[in-house]
Parts: C-alpha cells; sequence; structure tokens
C-alpha cells in the first residue's frame, strides 16, 4: 500500500519531532501494510519547506531507514497552503509536486475556500498541473456548501479523504461527510495524513476495512490503484462527480 500524505520528515514541521519520531512512524506503516510513503511538510505561514530542502530530507530519511532495516521508501511530496503566487514559486524552484508528477497537493484554510480557488486551480492546470485538495473532509465552508466542491472537482481537480477523517476520529459529522464525498465520486485518493503514532497516526488498514465493508472491494481497489498510478504520473482513475444532495428536514404536523 502507498500513503501519498504524511508528515514523516522530521525537524521541519509538526509532524516527527526527531529521527526517533520518523523511525517509528515508518515501523507504524509498515505494520500496516505500508511500503512507499510521500513526505508532504507544510508550506504555509508558519513552516516554510521548499522543493530543495525536502529532497535533502527525504535522501537522509530514506538512508536511515535503510540503516535501521526497515522496509518503507520514502518520496518526496509537498502540502502547500492555497496562495496567490503558488504559480510563480511552482516557476522558481520551489513547489514539490508529488514524486515530481504532475500531481500537486493543494490545502485549503480549515474555515473557508478563498475566493480565488476556482481561479488558481484553473490556471495550474493550464500549466500541466494536476491539484489535489487535501481533507475536504475537514474545510467547515465546504461541508455547509458541498456543491462548491463538486464545482471545483467537475473542473478538474482532484482530491484526498484522510483515512482516520473515515474511521470517525473527527467526529461523527466529517465521518459522514467524508462517506458522502465518496458515494459521489467526489474524491479521489485516500490517505494517512499521519504527524506521529499516538493521536495522528496512519489508520490506513482500518480505513480501508471500513470501505471494503461499506462500499466494496472495487472502492479498495480503486483508490489503492489510484495511489500508483499517481507515483507514476500516470492518468488516474475517476468516475463522473455527482452533486451531494442535502437531507431534507421533514415536518410534521
Ligand atoms: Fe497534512
Amino acid at each position: 500500500m502507498i500513503d501519498i500524505h504524511c508528515h514523516i520528515l522530521h525537524g521541519i514541521d509538526d509532524g516527527a519531532k526527531n529521527v526517533e519520531d520518523s523511525i517509528t512512524m515508518a515501523k507504524e506503516a509498515a505494520k500496516e501494510g505500508i511500503h512507499t510513503i510521500i513526505a508532504t511538510p507544510h508550506l504555509n505561514n508558519h513552516y516554510d519547506n521548499r522543493k530543495v530542502e525536502i529532497i535533502e530530507k527525504v535522501k537522509e530519511l530514506n538512508q536511515n531507514l535503510q540503516a535501521a532495516n526497515i522496509n518503507v521508501k520514502i518520496l518526496p511530496g509537498q502540502e502547500p497552503r492555497i496562495f496567490g503566487e503558488i504559480l510563480a514559486d511552482f516557476e522558481k524552484g520551489d513547489i514539490q509536486t508529488l514524486n515530481d508528477s504532475q500531481y500537486l497537493f493543494v490545502e485549503f484554510p480549515s474555515s473557508h475556500v478563498p475566493r480565488y480557488t476556482e481561479k488558481l486551480l484553473f490556471d495550474l492546470q493550464v500549466k500541466g498541473l494536476t491539484p489535489i485538495i487535501v481533507h475536504p473532509e475537514r474545510n467547515a465552508e465546504l461541508i455547509e456548501r458541498p456543491d462548491v466542491l463538486y464545482n471545483l472537482v467537475e473542473k478538474g481537480a482532484l482530491t484526498q479523504v484522510t483515512a482516520s477523517s473515515l474511521c470517525g476520529y473527527f467526529g461523527k459529522k466529517i465521518k459522514n461527510f467524508s462517506i458522502q464525498l465518496i458515494e459521489n465520486n467526489l474524491t479521489h485518493f485516500i490517505a494517512s495524513d499521519a504527524h506521529n503514532v499516538i493521536n495522528r497516526s496512519f489508520k490506513m488498514e482500518e480505513a480501508f476495512e471500513f470501505i471494503e465493508s461499506k462500499f466494496g472491494t472495487d472502492y479498495v481497489y480503486l483508490f489503492k490503484e489510484n495511489a500508483e498510478l499517481l507515483i507514476d504520473g500516470k492518468s488516474i482513475m475517476r468516475e463522473i462527480p455527482t452533486s451531494i444532495k442535502k437531507k431534507k428536514k421533514f415536518l410534521f404536523f
């Protein structure tokens, strides 16, 4: 299994603090059957992780994992918070796509979706990049107005739901919204977004057990296959998205 979203690089964001943490996380990942992890450190107002340093850190961690005899491979990635100059920074060489593919993570603020998002995601696609919106299920505006997400997916954006959201670790509302995203073909990847092994662990095995019981093995295959296609820079499988219908409130007299 491949995990495309993980804060396993140490000392550069709110994920692993030191090399021991990184190794502990890799061991936990291996236990769940994960053999490849894309390291996706934050790029936002708090953490300034740019491509060159990420590549260096990935190389170093792979050496440490090899030395510790852990069979997990780390690939370079990044989790940039959406900002107006992302394309300019990409051209400067500061942005690290997922394993150097055309796929690029984009994180929204947790409370809302900036107004310029649609235009920016369009501009990225014009440049040949495919934006992947990370954890849309945890965005307050998207929970209230799922059609905002439908519109972005319809226009070519992809999305990644977090394994632990689907398992209910972020509460019932986020779990239910995650389920609706799968039901409506509004998500394309399941990933851990693991930060540690204590309260933000992988939960990939648990999520896929849940997906299998609720949606069947086809969906397990779809999500696992998409992660493989992504790291190879190939086109992923996507079904036609549908709009999430809000449940009607019935009034009884
Ligand atoms: Fe993350």
